[in-house]
């Protein structure tokens, strides 16, 4: 089944699909405003405190709310669609977005602000299982009565012991070399035992049993009640996107039809105001390419 067409299809409702959906409805082209989630906002609504984003906001989800008022606005040429695209495909005349629900939808352009997605252990190189572990900043410290091992110190893990002050269980961090400059941030926290290595394994039995090599070389061995992951993000592209060695989908290497915006278009630049500004940026040059206009 195709849904209507529309001018303009954009996938992700964070900071820089919302954005790229106002500049789009400021000059007048329709759009779709595709995500999963039932409310906009993206990884905004994970943000606890911020300090970088002008015009006063202190945190991501009073700016994820007020994002979520802009689309209410704007919903007479920016339909809010509730559905996840698994794949994307462009040709001369048009581009077209297939769904998780099993519809597709069409347009004459897209914009993908897709973001990025946390890394499962699976996806760890320096990791060996086959076990699928809840992310760390999933998780609620009221839920858990046990100490924790955590795969990774990526930045969450700072996140997650500022936001849990009263959280007195120990936790015990593997990481790799890579993350050691991210864990100075929570190296002098008394709950935290970090233990750098060069790799690691994870096997079910009665606990979680876990196997390491130390940086230098010293084999290692524990057993855990809970084991989360935290190693890291990585691009969340579709399948018919133009990626890099690196995974992210540079926004000049896309079909003509297609821009790509936010956290999915590099490894660096990963800010608020930085995916805002390239979801506009976005936007606005769809609308030049369909007006012929040059830049
Ligand atoms: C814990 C944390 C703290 C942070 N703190 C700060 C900070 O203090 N300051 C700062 O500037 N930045 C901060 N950031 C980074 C900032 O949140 C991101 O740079 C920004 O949100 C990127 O916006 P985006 O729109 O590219 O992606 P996201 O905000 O990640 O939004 C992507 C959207 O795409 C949707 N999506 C994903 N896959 C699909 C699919 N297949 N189909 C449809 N929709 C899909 C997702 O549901 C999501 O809504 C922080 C991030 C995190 C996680």
């Amino acid at each position: 089944m195709t849904a209507a067409t529309t001018q303009l299809i954009i996938v992700g409702a964070g900071p820089a699909g919302c954005s790229a959906a106002l500049i789009a409805a400021s000059v007048g082209m329709s759009s779709i405003l595709v995500d999963p989630s039932p409310r906009p906002g993206g990884a905004l609504w994970r943000i606890r405190h911020v300090t970088n984003v002008p015009g006063g906001w202190t945190d991501g989800p009073s700016y994820a709310e007020a994002l979520q008022r802009d689309l209410s606005r704007i919903s007479r040429t920016c339909q809010y669609l509730q559905d996840e695209a698994v794949k994307v495909e462009a040709c001369e005349e048009e581009v077209t977005v297939a769904l998780a629900s099993g519809r597709s939808i069409r347009a004459e352009y897209l914009i993908i602000a897709t973001g990025v997605r946390s890394m499962r252990a699976t996806e760890a190189t320096w990791v060996s299982t086959d076990l699928d572990f809840p992310p760390l900043w999933q998780i609620t410290a009221e839920s858990i009565r046990e100490d924790l091992t955590v795969l990774g110190a990526d930045r969450p893990l700072g996140t997650w012991l500022r936001s849990n002050p009263n959280f007195a269980r120990k936790l015990t961090v593997l990481h790799p070399a890579a993350d050691s400059y991210k864990a100075d941030e929570i190296r002098a926290d008394p709950r935290v035992e970090l233990i750098p290595v060069r790799e690691a394994s994870v096997r079910r039995s009665e606990l979680f049993e876990v196997e390491f090599t130390t940086l230098a070389g010293v084999p290692g061995r524990l057993s855990a009640a809970v084991v989360l992951a935290n190693a890291g993000s990585t691009p969340a592209g579709l399948p018919g996107l133009v990626r890099g060695d690196d995974g992210y989908c540079p926004p000049d290497r896309q079909h003509p039809r297609v821009m790509t915006a936010g956290d999915l278009r590099s490894a660096g630049f990963q800010r608020i105001v930085t995916a805002t500004g390239s979801g506009a940026e976005a936007a606005l040059s769809v609308f030049y390419q369909s007006r012929e206009l040059s830049r």
